[in-house]
């Protein structure tokens, strides 16, 4: 059988698929039965009628009023490109009811290549998938949801249209409260500002972002939001809202903050351990490169091993803890110190001259000579300590070089006889 030989148009009247052929104004010249039924138009009623009529009422996949240029139709004519798989739903003004289509568009051109016709053909999607009732399943998410309006430009804040159930037990905002109000209003004093501007600009260029925050709720408690933000467009592709979907994660960030923290202290002496100390170190006068200028004292405890040997290691520990406490209390809070391993300790001395600091760290040195370290009613000993100290500014090779010097000077002071502070002054430096 050859394709001659067909029906053409009887085939075309038993499709369940809908075709409607427009000529250039629209108008529509032929409809098929399934065409007419899912148009909820007579054969009479079709015919003529073109894209401007009011009787139209076609809405997006969002259940928004689609505007006249949106329709199929009036993209081929505006393209001359076929336009394929849009989800429209095609209602009147007799009833609620919506009809979902998958609709696909081309145009037929004639000899000069303008277009003649644009043939429209749309299917009906199973009504189910677009039963769902979302906006309950939105309602009750444990996720927090909130969608704003698009901006329009650079200066304008997004505006909230809707907020779920989960964010007011989450923010105690009603929504009464917020609807209107931009976003910004859940941020404050320790919100990231550069977070701030990455969430601001991905708006800006319509883009999705996911991002950590710091955001207040209405009494004013902190909490951490993991935000996932995307765009969300009508049938035209245009970006007409924003939805955030949003996660509480206060506890993951407390407990990871608690387990940062233990990372960085010994727990002995609850100093900064030596990887919480480069870590402190590097922001406070960096150390890749060096944008300050600190003393570094290296301190060692003389003969500990005498200490374990003559009263245990217990007692040994509890000389650690106390000289510990010794150095944190003689020191600044804005200095650091760290148990730098077995019985040896770093203090850094930000923003301190090496005369300065090494006039501090001899007196603790002398102090620590002449005092007795308790360990209980009957046990007390005396310890000193040597120490080697140098100095750093931005002209300094490395940090780790600095350590090098003032653990060359420690070398020396303990040849020299210990408890004693030797000086290693940089070369680079002068
Ligand atoms: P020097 O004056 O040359 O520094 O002599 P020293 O005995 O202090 O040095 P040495 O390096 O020979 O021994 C260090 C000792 O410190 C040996 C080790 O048992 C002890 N030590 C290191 N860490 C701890 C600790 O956590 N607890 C106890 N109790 N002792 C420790
Ligand atoms: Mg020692
Ligand atoms: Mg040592």
């Amino acid at each position: 059988m050859k394709l001659k030989d067909i029906d053409a148009s009887k085939l075309i009247d038993s499709l369940e698929e809908g075709v409607v052929v427009h000529n250039a104004k629209t108008e529509i010249i032929y409809a098929n039965p399934r065409a007419l039924q899912i148009l909820r138009l007579t054969l009479d009623q079709a015919f003529g009628k073109d894209a401007l009529d009011p009787q139209w009422r076609f809405v997006d996949n969002e259940q928004i009023p689609m505007p006249p240029a949106a329709y199929p139709v009036n993209r081929v004519l505006q393209s001359q490109e076929a336009v394929s798989n849009i989800e429209i739903g095609i209602t009147d003004s007799s009833s609620e009811r919506i009809t979902w289509v998958l609709c696909n568009a081309y145009p037929q051109c004639n000899k000069q290549g303008n277009v003649e016709h644009v043939i429209v053909t749309f299917w009906e999607l199973a009504t189910d998938k677009y039963m769902l009732p979302f906006e309950a399943i939105f309602a009750n998410a444990n996720d927090v949801i909130i969608i704003t309006e698009a901006v329009q430009n650079n200066h304008e804040a997004p505006r909230i249209v809707y907020v779920n159930h989960a964010f007011t037990t989450l923010t105690g905002y009603l929504p009464d409260e917020v609807i209107g109000k931009s976003p910004n209003i859940f941020q404050g004093e320790d919100t990231c500002q550069e977070t701030r501007a990455r969430v601001r600009q991905a708006i800006i260029n319509n883009q999705p972002i996911r991002e950590c925050i710091l955001n207040y709720s209405k009494s004013g408690v902190p909490y951490w939001l993991d935000m996932n933000i995307f765009p969300l467009r009508n049938a035209i592709g245009e970006v007409t809202h924003f939805a955030a979907v949003e996660r509480d994660v206060t506890e993951q960030k407390q407990m990871e903050a608690e387990l940062r923290e233990i990372a960085a202290k010994d727990q002995l002496t609850d100093l900064l351990n030596r990887r919480g100390f480069y870590d402190a170190a590097n922001k406070l006068v960096g150390t890749h490169p060096i944008h300050s200028d600190a003393t570094i004292a290296m301190i060692d405890l003389d003969h500990f091993k005498e200490v374990n040997d003559t009263y245990g290691h217990e007692c040994g520990d509890k000389t650690l803890k106390l000289i510990a406490q010794q150095l944190k209390s003689s020191f600044r809070e804005t200095d650091l110190i760290c148990r730098y391993g077995g019985e040896e300790f770093v203090v850094l001395l930000p923003n301190a001259s090496l005369q300065d600091s090494k006039q501090k760290l001899d007196a603790f040195r002398e102090h620590i000579a002449t005092k007795d370290i308790v360990l209980d009613d009957s046990t007390q000993l005396r310890i000193t300590l040597s120490i080697g100290i140098t100095h750093i500014n931005e002209k300094s090779t490395s940090f780790e070089h600095a350590l090098n010097l003032a653990d060359k000077a420690l070398y020396k002071a303990k040849a020299s006889g210990r408890n004693c502070l030797v000086i290693k002054e940089d070369p680079a430096l002068s």
